[in-house]
């Protein structure tokens, strides 16, 4: 199908409000079938050294032929989560920051790189927005490259403070961008940064926003999941969340 054609077949879907992708998804690198090549998957976890990307890490791991690749930058996760691969010759770790561009040949993307602890988060809201809405433009821009499927790990905390229960993900969510409402006395910049969380639920939000953008402008397979609180081995003790703080405070 010609170029114009595609626009006009596109133009039909979105006038009968047609959500969905008109484009194919972009084809896979030539670099993809070099004569190097050993495996039939070669995937990329961006924060694959956290709680969830290293236990997802070891998922990956187990089917023999995953090529797996961690990007991180260990602002929250640890290359001790990952010990137990390192040196593997199907596995690769790589010190990375997800706001800076990325140029690697994969097929699929898991991209997990933010820190989803409050306590983490909050410490440097700035860095918190601009790791998921520069890093996951980032990491849009490299699937559409190579022709990759990605994977978004979003929160529940889209839905900011739900007046809807339990969360159905057809709810839009009650989030409030700038935490004024909590602010009616003036208090110290210092202090604001201990409970302001827009930069996590605002940033999350502005991800999928580029998920779903990227997916009907240029075809891209996308995946989002709302991960709700989640607890386990791994996670850091101080994580400041409501089971681990429940749990260290009956262990201390
Ligand atoms: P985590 O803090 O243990 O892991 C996040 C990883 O991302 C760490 O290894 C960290 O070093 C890395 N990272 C952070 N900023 C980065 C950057 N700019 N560039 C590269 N790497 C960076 O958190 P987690 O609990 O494993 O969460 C993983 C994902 O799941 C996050 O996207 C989080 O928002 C989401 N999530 C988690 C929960 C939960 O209950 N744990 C709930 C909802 C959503
Ligand atoms: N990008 C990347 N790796 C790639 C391709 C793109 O990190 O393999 C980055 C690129 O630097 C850009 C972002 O992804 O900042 C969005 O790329 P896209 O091509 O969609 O947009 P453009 O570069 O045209 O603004």
């Amino acid at each position: 199908m010609y170029e114009s054609e595609v626009i006009q077949e596109w133009l039909k879907k979105a006038s009968n409000g047609n959500h969905n992708a008109a484009k194919p998804p972009p084809t896979p690198s030539p670099l993809r079938f070099s004569k190097f090549f050993q495996s039939n998957m070669r995937i990329l976890v961006t924060g694959g050294a956290g709680f969830i990307g290293s236990h997802l890490v070891d998922k990956l791991m187990e089917n023999e032929k995953n090529e797996v690749i961690v990007a991180d930058n260990y602002f929250t996760g640890s290359k001790d989560n990952l010990k137990k691969w390192i040196g593997h010759p199907r596995f690769e770790l790589i010190r990375h920051d997800v706001t800076e561009p990325l140029l690697i040949e994969v097929d699929q993307i898991y991209h997990l790189a933010c820190p989803a602890s409050p306590i983490f988060y909050k410490y440097n809201p700035v860095k918190t927005i601009k790791t998921n809405v520069i890093g996951t433009l980032n990491m849009l821009g490299l699937a559409k490259r190579v022709g990759a499927r990605i994977l978004l790990t979003s929160t529940s905390e889209v839905y900011g403070d739900p007046l809807v229960h339990p969360q159905v993900e057809s709810y839009w969510g009650n989030v409030n961008p700038i935490d004024s409402a909590q602010c009616s006395i003036p208090i110290p910049v210092f202090f604001m940064v201990f409970w302001v969380r827009s930069c996590y639920d605002e940033g999350k939000r502005v991800a999928e926003t580029l998920m779903f953008d990227y997916h009907r402008q240029h075809g891209i397979e996308i995946r989002i999941a709302r991960i709700f609180n989640t607890y386990g081995p791994r996670m850091n003790i101080d994580d400041g969340r409501v089971v681990s703080n429940f749990i260290a405070q009956a262990v201390r």
